[in-house]
């Protein structure tokens, strides 16, 4: 372990699905790297836990749209480099209020997918422990992506670039100066040209007085799994239901279960790990009603942090020294690969996405 005073070129504080990404981007251009993380690696208090999130084209949003399918292809090449499958292609749905399959097929299609667009009873027919009731969009390049494992490549990937990985190891203070940042830790003092920021829910109060943010809201979101009475097949799933918006996809053995709305407003400081009992119903009567492959009895759950942008879009740019890489509102995690990419181009002096800009 490298102790005291050193000179890097780039700090990355986090390594969650962000950090990791950026860490490895960064080390793979030829900087010299160390990458901060408060916990130990798969820890649960962050926004990354678990061994499923969501991948799909299927945005109503050209934007997404086009950024999923650069995403898509470096997730290819990540899992080729890494030597294991990284993004497990299910097929996606989408269905219900607000999801407009017939637009969101013509913009999918616009975009090169291969989208179908399905009546109920075919819907059915394909996956018979999911109820339709109207119009459906298959996005064919959907399906589930690992972040553990995801976390887990890159990291080890940074590493054999050289870059320093410190885990156990939160960063205590950022100060600018001249140069760069200072920043402490219990290991020691560092000194980088830059710091990219991929703190998630951390990221408000850690630049607090360095850099102005849009509001940053961290809730606190809740999953269930459900274990299927048949073996599926199990797509990824959106649905619009009459007054909630919901999203399944299988996690190992069982399928997962949320709500794509905020939770309890928290922070990551101060956040319990509790699950709402009431929200326990709503996802026992949205399986009993939506999902009738399944035994609504939830076979467990846990707790996940969103940090919520005011319109849902990620803010990743730069100010100065540091690069803030906050991708989450609930739906940074396809991004991953790119999002690394995307750090290391303002690493890079190169400028942001439009949406994604400090204002
Ligand atoms: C329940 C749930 C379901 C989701 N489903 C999907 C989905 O299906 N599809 C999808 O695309 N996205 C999904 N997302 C969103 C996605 O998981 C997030 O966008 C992504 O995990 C955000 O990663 P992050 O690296 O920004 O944050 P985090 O994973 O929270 O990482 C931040 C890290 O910074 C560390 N840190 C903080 N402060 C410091 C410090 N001072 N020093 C060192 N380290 C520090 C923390 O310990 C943490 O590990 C979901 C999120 C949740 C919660």
């Amino acid at each position: 372990m490298i102790r005291g005073m050193d000179d890097i070129d780039v700090a990355i504080v986090g390594l969650g699905l962000a950090g990791s990404a950026a860490a490895r981007a960064v080390s793979r251009r030829g900087r010299s790297v160390a990458a901060f993380e408060a916990y130990g690696p798969g820890h649960r208090r962050g926004s990354s836990h678990g061994r499923a999130r969501i991948f799909r084209r299927a945005y109503l949003d050209p934007l997404y749209v086009e950024l999923t399918g650069r995403a898509g292809r470096l997730w290819e090449e990540l899992g080729e480099q890494a030597g294991e499958r990284l993004l497990t292609r299910t097929g996606g749905v989408d269905h219900g209020r607000g999801r407009e399959p017939e637009r969101m097929a013509r913009l999918l299609r616009d975009h090169g997918v291969a989208a179908e667009l399905l009546d109920p009873a075919e819907a059915a027919r394909r996956w018979p422990g999911i109820r339709f009731t109207g119009p459906v969009v298959l996005d064919p390049e959907g399906g589930v992506v690992d972040p553990e494992a995801a976390i887990a490549a890159l990291v080890r990937l940074a590493a054999e670039d050289g870059a320093h990985i410190a885990y156990d190891t939160p960063v205590r203070t950022m100060e600018p100066d001249s140069t760069g940042v200072r920043l402490r830790t219990d290991e020691g003092t560092w000194h980088a040209r830059t710091v990219v920021v991929a703190a998630g829910g951390w990221t408000g109060p850690l630049l607090d007085g360095l850099v102005p943010l849009p509001p940053l809201t961290v809730t606190r979101q809740q999953v269930f799994f459900f274990a299927p009475e048949d073996a599926g097949p199990w797509p990824t799933v959106v649905h619009g239901e009459t007054s909630l918006d919901l999203y399944a996809l299988p996690e190992g053995p069982y399928v997962k279960l949320g709500e794509h709305a905020p939770g309890p407003v928290t922070t990551a400081a101060d956040r319990d790990f509790t699950v709402d009992p009431a929200a326990r119903e709503r996802a026992m009567a949205y399986a009993r009603t939506w999902l009738p492959g399944l035994d609504p009895v939830p076979r467990s759950e846990l707790t996940c942090l969103y940090t919520w942008t005011p319109d849902e879009d990620f803010v990743i740019d730069r100010r100065g020294p540091f690069v803030v890489c906050s991708p989450c509102s609930g739906h940074g995690a396809k991004f991953t690969p790119l999002l690394g990419e995307l750090a290391a181009d303002l690493v890079d002096g190169r400028p942001p996405i439009d949406r994604f800009a400090l204002r």
